[in-house]
């Protein structure tokens, strides 16, 4: 199996790093345990967190480059939102961010939702756009009704 797979391996990306000539040494190791295993949004400061609580003494940056390096390598994607920016394992980038400008409320709206203004900029702008990079902001329905 390889990227775009919903259900990615840790042995199979420790497979992928060694290929293309990285080395995997125990932090690296430790770190994409870490974000694999994380159910929904992949923050890095999360995985840096978690990690330094079994191995004390890998900094952040080292967490930073090794989810970058995940990137490269079309295991994960990342979206930016209110507070920062989150990792998604390929396959499961599908769907765009609603972030509340009031309460900071995060929801989740299915990427084919968007097909048809996908269609309308690409005709009237000949730009391919990629709603899942930013989240989209607005005000969500509890904030409406108090307004
Ligand atoms: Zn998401
Ligand atoms: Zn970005
Ligand atoms: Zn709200």
């Amino acid at each position: 199996m390889g990227p775009g797979k919903d259900n990615i391996e840790l042995e199979n990306v420790l497979r992928t790093l060694r290929e293309r000539g990285h080395r995997v040494t125990p932090q690296r190791r430790a770190i994409l345990r870490e974000a694999l295993s994380t159910r929904g949004h992949i923050s890095p400061g999360g995985v840096a967190h978690a990690v330094a609580q079994r191995l004390p003494g890998v900094n952040a940056s080292t967490v930073y480059r090794t989810l970058g390096l995940l990137e490269q390598l079309g295991f994960v994607s990342h979206s930016h939102g209110e507070e920062g920016y989150a990792y998604h394992l390929a396959g499961r980038a599908d769907h765009v961010h609603l972030v509340c400008n009031a309460c900071g409320r995060d929801l989740s709206l299915d990427i084919a939702e968007t097909r048809s203004l996908a269609g309308a900029i690409e005709r009237q702008n000949g730009f391919t756009p990629d709603f899942t990079h930013f989240a989209i902001s607005g005000v969500c329905g509890k904030c409406r009704e108090t307004f």
